[in-house]
Order: structure tokens, then C-alpha cells, then sequence
């Protein structure tokens, strides 16, 4: 088993425990002053370069991400704020209170789990690799084939850039250059600065569907949930993960996911 592919596995597992002690140990009591806390605006951090998820739509971020926190701002009666910001810089601006939650395609950890709490999950992620057609790479096996030796790049802080660093990199199989933007990592590629890109899989249709001559591979690098993170031990959470619930049975998140996504 690859190493990635075991520490997916404990990711899951904690993940598991943590939903598990969030049902059964949370009061079930409104909570007053999270709403306080936040002046009754949900402030939503995110990272708005990661189409359809987040993205600008003239000077708006709209996505999937955008809506599903806008309709759940809704169910709380609580007004509703996004912040756009660096990835790596959501996880801070949660923990200092800065922000009531972060949304943005992000992926449920072990690590993060370490500074914050994650509401239920609402979607699946891929990580998946792109290449330039014609490349050497041709399944993900590749980049942990013995002599591999190339330039992986990434976005920033990502699960991506995780993976790579410690399955590439760090087992000697080549390098990772990390960008600001998944996007600017998919423009290095296509000028051939690097050899290939870790990215996830509903941004990587639509970086490739923009530029010509990329690929993505047939073979995932792992498979993720995505989740939104809030302050340990906030009260928000149990509220978030009701309305997302509702949210869910009525087919309202479908119905976001569906109007970005189309079907295959
Ligand atoms: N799912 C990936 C992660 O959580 C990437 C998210 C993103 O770039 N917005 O790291």
C-alpha cells in the first residue's frame, strides 16, 4: 500500500471518530453567542481560484461553495460574508476568529484535524494529475516508478502539495514547485517549466478544458472529502451540520452541485 494511500486511510478513520464524538458529546442546545461572537454575519473564508467551487464571476465569488454557504447562512437567519484569501491562509483566519467558517474544496486531514473541527462532509475530491499530452507520465504509478525523477507543481498548502512533497519529494522521486494558484501551476506546465500538476479533479477539467494540449490521467492519486472547518470546539458546527443535513435531504445541495458541475 502506498504511503499516502494509509495516511488517507487514518485521515478517515479520525475523521470518523470525530463525527462520531461530535453526535454524541455536543449539546443540544442553541448556542447564543457564536452568532454574537460573529456580529449575526457568517463569515466564510475562502480561497476564490478553485472553479466551480469558488471562483470570480466579475467582482462576485460564486461556486458551489459560495452557495451551499450562502444557503446555509440562510437556514441560521444569520447574514452572510465571503473572504477571499490565500489558501494556506483560511486555517489561521479560523482559528484567530477572524472568520465563522472556511469553505473552499477543502480536504478533511489528520494535520488539520490538529487545529480545527470539520462539519460533515458535502462532497468527494479526486486528486488527479495533468499532464501535457505526449508526456513520459502516463498513470500515476509513474511518478513512484524507480529513476522517476520530475517537477511536480502544485497550489500552495493544498492536499496536493502534501502528497507530493511527501510521496515525491521526500522518497526521492523528483521535486515539487508550489504556486499561489492551481492556475499558475497549470501555466508553468503548458510553457513546459514543469512536468506535471497534483491538483483536484473538478478545477483540473476546467484549467484543461481552458488550455489546449493538457491531459488528465485515467489513474486518481487519492480520493477526498471535503468538508467545512471551523474554530475547535465551536458551537457552529453542530448548527452547520444540521442545516447541511437539511440542506442535503431536501436536494438543495445537489441542486448547487448539478448547476456547476455538469453530469458526465
Ligand atoms: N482539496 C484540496 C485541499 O484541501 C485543495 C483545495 C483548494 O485548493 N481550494 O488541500
Amino acid at each position: 500500500m502506498k504511503k499516502f494511500m494509509k495516511d488517507l486511510l487514518a485521515t478517515t478513520m479520525v475523521f470518523a471518530m470525530a463525527t462520531s464524538l461530535v453526535g454524541c458529546g455536543g449539546s443540544t442546545e442553541p448556542a447564543a453567542d457564536d452568532a454574537a461572537a460573529t456580529g449575526e454575519t457568517l463569515i466564510m473564508a475562502t480561497n476564490a481560484e478553485f472553479p466551480p467551487y469558488e471562483f470570480y464571476e466579475g467582482s462576485d465569488v460564486v461556486g458551489i461553495d459560495a452557495e451551499i454557504g450562502a444557503a446555509i447562512a440562510e437556514k441560521l437567519g444569520m447574514d452572510f460574508k465571503i473572504e477571499d484569501m490565500a489558501f494556506d491562509s483560511i486555517i489561521p483566519a479560523v482559528t484567530s476568529g477572524k472568520a465563522s467558517f472556511g469553505m473552499a474544496g477543502m480536504t478533511v486531514t489528520e494535520d488539520r484535524l490538529q487545529s480545527v473541527d470539520f462539519s460533515d462532509s458535502y462532497a468527494t475530491g479526486v486528486q488527479v494529475v495533468i499532464v501535457k499530452e505526449g508526456s513520459d507520465i502516463t498513470s500515476v504509478d509513474d511518478l513512484f516508478a524507480e529513476g522517476a525523477s520530475h517537477v511536480v507543481g502544485v497550489q500552495t498548502g493544498t492536499t496536493g502539495d502534501i502528497y507530493a512533497t511527501d510521496d515525491i519529494e521526500g522518497d526521492g522521486f523528483g521535486t515539487v514547485e508550489r504556486f499561489p494558484k492551481g492556475a499558475d501551476a497549470v501555466l508553468a506546465l503548458t510553457q513546459g517549466k514543469i512536468d506535471c500538476v497534483v491538483i483536484d479533479n473538478e478545477p483540473a477539467k476546467e484549467f484543461v478544458a481552458a488550455n489546449e494540449g493538457l491531459v488528465i490521467l485515467d489513474t486518481e492519486y487519492a480520493v477526498e472529502d471535503y468538508a467545512i472547518c471551523l474554530a475547535k470546539g465551536s458551537e457552529l458546527t453542530e448548527k452547520i451540520n444540521a442545516a447541511l443535513a437539511e440542506l442535503i435531504a431536501d436536494g438543495t445541495v445537489q441542486e448547487i452541485i448539478d448547476k456547476y458541475i455538469s453530469a458526465e
